[in-house]
């Protein structure tokens, strides 16, 4: 399978982001990433996806939309679309209705920043997801690189180290959010779990500080999905986009905290007697069927079944585990980094029926 490192949580001057499609392909291009999908608020543009190309290098920018309903107060809600192609911010006011219309479209969806902590000082409310009661929605965004900003700033001694070291901030999803998510896994759902940089690359202007917070290039190296699809990026714009889609929509994807090292080439599958298995599938146990993880380097990496970790590994980049029960299994890696242990490794589940 072809791996594809994507960024899929994106603001540009469409909306409050301060970069032009063009500069974030352009970032995109020297961070290594594939895809981008621009996610202004409120807003779908037309027109704007096309593949951008350097040297040797491309990356192909497609637009979704993050809607939510902007008469509402306080700000909740808000919900990421990809995929169908038409403006759907006219139905926000309800959730579900919305989640429908993007199903509908032949979209996918997904809640962001579902948890969120509130920054008073800063005039900052908690945007997370309240409309817990709605269905058919494709997963979560469990981990939102911005958002992480909201837990993790205790002070403005944080704000400045953020400001100026962004790589000292980022240290895993909201402990909430893994909650919600394994107890929405353990209630039956398939719930695709996703990574988002959520960038707006904000200029803070402030007496002697005159700077870019967390530029594109840093989120482009940070918090990624690792989307597996059968076939790499062809010269057909449709094809590509329906099949990144779809590889969203099947859960084949990983989260991966690519700064402190990169995450690509980590695979986690399942062998059944008849069936092979990756992330996001379901698979019958049979007469058992054996996991396999492989990691890019030797880093402390658990497994875990309904939610609840069961095996444990130090030091090895490839590890297997027989299973004897059916579950919803899936892995986390950390990775030590500056000076923390730090999620690095959050693969989607696979279901063992
Ligand atoms: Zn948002
Ligand atoms: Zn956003």
């Amino acid at each position: 399978m072809e791996e594809l490192i994507t960024s899929i949580h994106l603001h540009t001057t469409f909306s409050d982001g301060t970069g032009k499609h063009s500069d974030l392909a352009q970032a995109a291009l020297k961070a290594g990433i594939d895809v981008l999908i621009t996610t202004d608020h409120n807003v779908w543009i037309e027109g704007m996806e096309k593949y951008f190309k350097a040297e040797k290098r491309r990356v192909l920018l497609l637009v979704g939309e993050e809607i939510h309903d902007q008469a509402r107060q306080p700000q909740k809600n808000h919900l990421l679309v990809y995929g169908a192609d038409k403006e759907l911010c006219t139905f926000a006011a309800d959730s579900q209705t919305l989640i429908n219309k993007v199903n509908s479209a032949g979209g996918i969806n997904f809640l962001a920043h579902p948890f969120e902590d509130s920054l008073p000082a800063f005039g900052e409310g908690d945007i997370g997801w309240l409309n817990w009661e709605v269905r058919n929605y494709t997963g979560i965004e469990l981990w939102n690189g911005l958002s992480e900003l909201k837990t993790r700033m205790k002070s403005i001694v944080h704000g400045v180290l953020f400001a100026f070291f962004p790589q000292f901030m980022a240290q895993g999803p909201k402990i909430e959010t893994m909650k919600k998510w394994d107890e929405l896994l353990l209630d039956g759902k398939k719930v695709v779990a996703i990574g988002g940089a959520d960038a707006h690359a904000l200029k803070i202007k402030r007496g002697a500080l005159n700077r870019t917070i967390f530029p594109y290039e840093y989120h482009f190296q940070s918090i990624n999905n690792h989307l597996l699809v059968e076939e790499g990026l062809s010269d057909d714009i449709r094809k590509d986009r329906e099949k990144i889609i779809t590889a969203f929509r099947k859960g084949h994807t990983f989260i991966g905290y690519d700064l402190p090292a990169s995450t690509r080439g980590f695979r986690f599958s399942a062998q059944g007697k008849d069936v092979n298995a990756i992330m996001g599938d379901e698979i019958n146990l049979g007469k058992g069927v054996t996991l396999q993880v492989k990691l890019p380097q030797k880093n402390p990496c658990r497994l875990l079944k309904d939610g609840t970790p069961i095996k444990y590994w130090k030091n090895r980049d490839v590890c297997t585990y027989l299973v004897d029960s059916p579950g919803v299994y899936r892995i986390e890696s950390d990775i030590f980094y500056l000076g923390k242990m730090r999620s690095w490794i959050i693969s989607n589940p696979i279901y063992i029926r």
